[in-house]
């Protein structure tokens, strides 16, 4: 019988597992938040993530039970282990990604390299690193912040009086996430897999583009990455999957500094955007990688296929309708371009597909990408 892997959540991830699920004979299921998601040809349920026994049920005959996202809570997964469903990552891996406070103190306890940082609780604390660290300082939410939202760059603490407001009204209590304003050259991210039994595989480190917040472009692997720097990145990669027992795939968000160190900026759990282009451009996508090692099935190669890949993402902004004269426009004028939808509704900003380009002249092939991606835009 077909192995059986349960994704909870409905979103372009869980979607982009579909076709590697098919041709691993790997029977997919999704716990969709509503209906008609990304992922809703393999939406089997539909219903809230955060209640135990929704998730119970759907989760009671899969043979593993993965994530689209981060967000399901502790005690919810807490439950699924009490009942002896396997949960790859599991919650004592999956807390690092959910609380960027107990990231940084497990990161700092492993001896990985990261910006300056101090839980701050109150805007005195807050002032204080602000004026310790040159009149500026990066300040986030440690908890449900995406896409750039929960971050903030300050020069005075006033500037987070609302959201110290808020965790004064929130139950759990807690404090904000102060950060030195890193001067990076620009940002990178690596990608590992690894499976419950402790097999592990590195991705070429990528480089990635962020406009207002939110990924543009990344480029596979970094442009002028010398080998020392791979090195370096994979070590962190692998030494950050090995030491908080991360299954699945594991995204290490990075910074490159002016004076070429490397420091750790953020952990994702599960298939990560920064991994979209190795759907075209290497031996095995991020997403059958994310299958295999839930299953504990031997990793793949993650080799590239092709010198350069380059991933462009279409933000939402035309109108509903035209969407799909523009894939066909696009796939017509640039048949070397991949184009990968999510099926979701194109509001503005919204991430509603990407372009992926693969060849051995960076120049054409980022051309490619971003002529393809240029055609969702207005
Ligand atoms: P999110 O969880 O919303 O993705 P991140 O922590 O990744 O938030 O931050 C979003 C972006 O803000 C980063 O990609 C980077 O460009 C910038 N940023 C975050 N932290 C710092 C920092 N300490 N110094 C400089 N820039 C930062």
């Amino acid at each position: 019988m077909a192995l059986r892997v349960g994704v909870v959540g409905g979103g372009q991830l869980a979607r982009m597992m579909i076709a590697p699920a098919v041709e691993l004979g790997v029977e997919l299921r999704v716990l969709a938040e509503e209906a008609g998601m990304s992922a809703s040809l393999a939406a089997t349920a539909v219903g809230d993530y955060r209640d135990a026994d929704t998730v119970l049920a759907f989760a009671r005959d899969v043979d593993v039970v993965t994530f689209d996202h981060e967000h399901v809570p502790q005690d919810v997964l807490a439950a699924l282990v009490d009942a002896g469903v396997a949960v790859h990552p599991g919650p004592a891996a999956l807390r690092f990604a959910q609380d960027k406070l107990l990231m940084r103190a497990r990161l700092q306890e492993l001896g990985m390299p990261q910006p300056d940082w101090a839980a701050v609780s109150n805007t005195d604390e807050l002032q204080a690193f602000i004026d310790d660290h040159g009149g500026r300082a990066v300040v986030k939410t440690p908890r449900g912040g995406y896409d750039g939202k929960g971050v903030r760059v300050v020069s005075a603490a006033t500037e987070a009086d609302d959201w110290f407001a808020a965790l004064a009204e929130d139950a759990r209590g807690g404090a904000l996430l102060a950060e030195e304003l890193v001067d990076f050259s620009r940002e990178l991210a690596q990608q590992v897999a690894r499976r419950p039994s402790g097999a592990v595989r590195a991705y070429p480190v990528v480089e990635t583009v962020q406009r207002d917040g939110v990924c543009a472009e990344v480029i596979a692997p970094a442009p002028h990455a010398a080998e020392r720097l791979q090195r370096v990145a994979s070590t962190i990669g692998v030494g950050i999957a090995d030491g908080l027992g991360v299954t699945g795939m594991l995204a290490v968000e990075l910074f490159e500094t002016t004076d070429e160190r490397l420091l750790v900026n953020e952990l994702a759990m599960r298939p990560h955007n920064s991994g979209h282009w190795s759907q075209d451009g290497a031996i095995t996508s991020q997403f059958e990688q994310h299958l295999r090692a839930v299953l504990d099935l031997p990793l793949g190669d993650a080799d590239p296929v092709a010198e350069w890949s380059v991933m462009v993402n279409i933000l939402g902004g035309p109108a509903a309708d035209s969407l799909d004269a523009r894939f066909a426009a696009a796939m017509t004028e640039h048949p070397a371009a991949k184009v990968h939808t999510y099926g979701k509704a194109p509001r503005p900003g919204r991430k509603v597909g990407h372009v992926n380009v693969a060849g051995s002249d960076l120049d054409e092939v980022a051309y490619q990408a971003r002529a393809a991606a240029s055609f969702f835009v207005d």
